[in-house]
């Protein structure tokens, strides 16, 4: 359960390390010249730009919409908020900006991706600016009735009645940044985490509100933590394959011109895979490999996993020998083997016939049906007569075809 829990904390590391770095740089703002400064002091809405460009570039609607709203709320605090008479509690924009960004926060990363300027991504747009003039028509006229509700101390913890943040904005706060940190952790994407890297920036620029260079700075964090997550998600698009999260085609590709003089290759292939699909349909085919590509990116003997295509895997064991991969590779498929997936009851083969169809898998009618597959590998190693990677990929693929004439569920080479 804990191994399983530092596995997915990496999601979170780039904007970790910009609040760190942040922190750090503040204390040398004033060092700078008074020239440098000002440039300091529009930092975020370069930023912003470089982050609102990439989104759109990128289709990513979400991000941008935050970006929007981080930009928004620092051109407000320089203007409506950071004035000489600020007073937190009575001040209406304050208050707008501390409830509402980190609710839109969990909104906008609940929301599924839909673009910039699709018409569901400009209608999300418009719900943006409305609930803009929605607020500050509430506020204009009723914000004195609503004091006593938002700028309250419910509880009398000294902690919190030193935040400059009011009580119930906290509270929401709270609320939103567990949810959004669920949310990164089980979807693993950069922009959920930067959502969270930045829900934190926020509250950091919000409660040194006060003090312009801790609200510049992290501010700036933000958009950043935001600007480069759009980046860390393209680099994703391009490397990553979509369903089992494993690098892709292109990650190999690239990995293979890295290699040095000996290394192994194994090309792996889920045998009956068609039949399995026709069997138990298409979503369960891709639970399976979904399954199969977690299995492998666990592999030992240092093998690392890609997606090659389909249902057809490869692993790279880099200054390996087919000696030293082989064990590795058979506890891999003797775990896939093994592997019961179960099955919801609308998931089971309709017919009996259909059910014996699928071979190397089995599923009862009744209680505790269960789908399994097995795998066929080839292995081949760089050597004399292969001396590119090309050639040794190929041979491990001429291997596979062997492990599946000799009857399937073996590793060749
Ligand atoms: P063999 O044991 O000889 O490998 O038989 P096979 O049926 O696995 O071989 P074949 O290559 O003919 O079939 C591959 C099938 O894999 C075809 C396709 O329906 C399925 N497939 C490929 N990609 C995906 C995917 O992303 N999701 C699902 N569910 N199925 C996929
Ligand atoms: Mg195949
Ligand atoms: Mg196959």
């Amino acid at each position: 359960m804990f191994a399983h829990f530092t596995q997915k904390i990496p999601i979170f590391f780039v904007p970790t390390a910009i609040l760190i770095a942040t922190w750090f740089l503040i204390p040398h703002i004033p060092d700078l010249s008074p020239g440098r400064q000002d440039l300091v002091m529009l930092a975020p809405y370069f930023v912003t730009a470089m982050g609102l460009f990439l989104s759109v570039h990128f289709h990513r609607g979400r991000p941008f919409m935050a970006l929007l709203m981080l930009v928004l709320f620092y051109w407000s605090s320089q203007t409506l908020i950071a004035t000489e008479q600020f007073e937190p509690a009575l001040n209406p924009f304050f208050q707008a900006f501390v409830l509402l960004i980190p609710l839109n926060t969990v909104l906008f990363t609940i929301m599924r991706e839909r673009g910039v300027f699709s018409a569901v991504g400009r209608m999300r747009l418009v719900f943006l600016v409305v609930q803009a003039f929605g607020v500050f028509w509430l506020f204009s006229q009723h914000f004195f009735d609503l004091v006593p509700y938002i700028a309250r101390s419910y509880l009398q913890w000294p902690l919190l009645n030193n935040l400059l943040v009011p009580q119930p904005a906290l509270m929401a706060g709270a609320l939103s940044f567990a949810i959004v940190a669920a949310l990164a952790l089980r979807r693993q994407t950069p922009i959920d985490s930067g959502m969270l890297g930045a829900l934190t920036a926020f509250f950091m620029a919000c409660n040194w509100i006060t003090t312009r260079n801790m609200y510049v700075a992290y501010t700036t964090a933000g958009t950043l933590i935001l600007t480069m997550s759009v980046l860390r998600d393209s680099y994703n698009m391009a490397f990553r394959d979509d369903l089992t999260g494993m690098p892709s085609r292109r990650s190999l590709n690239e990995s293979l011109h890295g290699l040095g003089r000996y290394y192994t290759v194994a090309m792996l292939d889920v045998d009956h895979f068609k039949q399995f699909n026709d069997t138990y349909g298409h979503d369960v085919g891709d639970q399976v490999l979904k399954m199969v590509a977690r299995k492998m990116m666990d592999v030992g003997g240092g093998g690392k996993a890609y997606r090659y295509g389909g249902e057809e895997f490869t692993i790279i064991f880099s200054r390996c020998r087919v000696d030293e991969a082989l064990p590795h590779l058979e506890a891999l498929r003797e775990t896939i083997a093994e592997y019961r997936m179960a099955l919801r009851s609308e998931d089971r083969p309709k017919s009996q016939k259909q059910g014996k169809g699928a071979r190397g898998s089995r599923a009862g009618r009744g209680e505790g049906a269960y789908a399994s597959v097995t795998v066929s590998i080839g292995v081949a190693e760089s050597g004399e007569d292969l001396n590119s990677a090309a050639e040794v990929m190929k041979a491990a693929d001429k291997a596979l075809y062997k492990a599946k004439s000799r009857g399937r569920n073996q590793t060749s080479r």
